[in-house]
């Protein structure tokens, strides 16, 4: 088994570092305290070729694979420190666009996946409803045929660049009949009469993306737009979970590398009781366990790229292991990280003290921790462990 990157690999990673570090940065305080989605980051972000990075080439992407794509969303996380425009990029490019690249018609890439890989267009996936989150089977959300057009209606929330997006893959029931095999997925585009966003939820976290309900009320989408085979919604749905378990965490893990950075720093500049506090013991195993914390959780979502990167069927039991570990032991950290600048790091102007508030959502988002939990424990009995 080989753990090392390319040197192709390692420079590129080098290059978005720094790149994050110049040009994303700057920005990312100014939107965490405004809540105001940065169009500039974003333009930054599509301009050095970020948001089509995994696309085949004929779409405008590099054809990267998923471990260079996740060391590029490590290094954008550890440069940038904006976990709101990451959660952006995750929604637009993975959960979006690479449910259009995989499942979509000819016709259909064509159309949609060139504007996303520039940013021109941007993309969302609306699974949640109001009535069904952990439990995604059971949304509500209504297709019916009517000519050359499916008819929508319910409403959809907590959407990740809903109010912002040109592309939403939306998943509505088709068939009640048949549960989750009833479920089919839609390319929804903004301007499709009886489609609106809500206005953005005000969120302790992530604040640089924006999130909204998407209400659909008699919506008529054209039949062209239906996203795969009818039926098969939810099983795309459960496809990104391959991405979410990878790319999607990557820029939390480059986050906390930055938050061991800082506390390093940190705690070799303040001086308490006339030496520097790490030469505290109590400091000192802080420190050692977010870098800890660093070494495991890179381990487990490097692994889940390098798997899908082989053709490797998901495995439940890593994958949920990888989502609750870097969720649970991340607030842990952040926790940690915050101590570590006592009183300084509840300070705003403190990047810490943003770390602590963003890395909650890796518990709740995409799959909370408790489903996780469930999702283990089921793979142990099932022999699968
Ligand atoms: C900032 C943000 C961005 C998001 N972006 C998107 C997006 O772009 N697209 C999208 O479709 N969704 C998105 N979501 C929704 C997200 O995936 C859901 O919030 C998540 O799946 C949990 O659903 P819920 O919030 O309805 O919680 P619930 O499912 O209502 O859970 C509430 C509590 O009950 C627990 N629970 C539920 N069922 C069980 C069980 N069987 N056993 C044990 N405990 C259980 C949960 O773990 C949790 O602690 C986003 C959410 C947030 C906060």
């Amino acid at each position: 088994m080989d753990f090392s990157f390319t040197p192709e690999q390692i420079a590129f990673r080098e290059q978005v570092l720094k790149f994050a570090e110049k040009e994303l940065a700057p920005l990312a305080g100014p939107s965490d305290r405004s809540g105001e989605w940065s169009w500039d980051a974003w333009r930054k972000l599509a301009d050095f070729g970020i948001l089509g990075l995994h696309f085949p080439e004929q779409y405008g992407g590099a054809a990267a694979d998923v471990v260079t794509t996740c060391m590029a969303g490590e290094a954008l996380g550890e440069g940038g420190a904006d976990a709101g425009l990451m959660l952006a990029y995750g929604a637009h490019s993975f959960l979006c666009g690479d449910t259009i690249l995989k499942h979509g018609t000819d016709g259909q890439k064509q159309k949609f996946l060139p504007g996303l890989a520039t940013g021109r267009l941007v993309g969302a996936m609306g699974l949640t409803e109001p009535g069904a989150g952990s439990d995604a089977a059971s949304i509500r959300t209504r297709a019916v045929r009517d000519g050359e057009h499916w008819v929508l209606n319910g409403t959809k929330t907590f959407i990740t660049n809903g109010p912002i997006a040109d592309v939403v893959v939306v998943y509505a029931v088709t068939n009640p009949d048949h549960g989750a095999m009833g479920i089919s997925g839609f390319i929804v585009e903004k301007g499709t009469p009886g489609f609106s966003a809500g206005t953005p939820f005000h969120k302790i976290c992530v604040r640089a993306s924006q999130t909204s309900e998407l209400v659909f009320e008699d919506a008529r989408v054209p039949a062209a737009n239906l996203l795969g085979q009818e039926g098969y919604g939810f099983v795309m749905a459960l496809g990104t979970v391959e991405w979410d378990r990878s790319a999607l965490l990557a820029p939390g893990v480059g986050g906390a590398r930055r938050a061991l950075r800082e506390c390093t720093r940190y705690s070799t500049e303040r001086s308490q009781f006339g030496r520097p506090i790490n030469r505290f013991q109590a400091i000192g195993h802080k420190l050692a366990d977010i870098r800890i914390y660093v070494e495991a959780a890179r381990l487990l979502v490097y692994r889940v790229a390098w798997k899908k990167d082989q053709g490797q069927p998901l495995n439940h039991m890593e994958a949920a292991i990888a989502k609750l570990y870097i969720g649970e032991q991340g607030v842990l950290s952040a926790s940690d990280a915050v101590q570590i600048f006592g009183g300084y790091g509840l300070m705003e102007e403190y990047p810490v003290s943003r770390f602590f508030r963003e890395c909650k959502l890796a518990t709740i988002g995409g799959g909370t921790s408790e489903i996780q939990k469930m999702i283990i424990s089921k793979t142990l009995f099932a022999n699968e462990g």
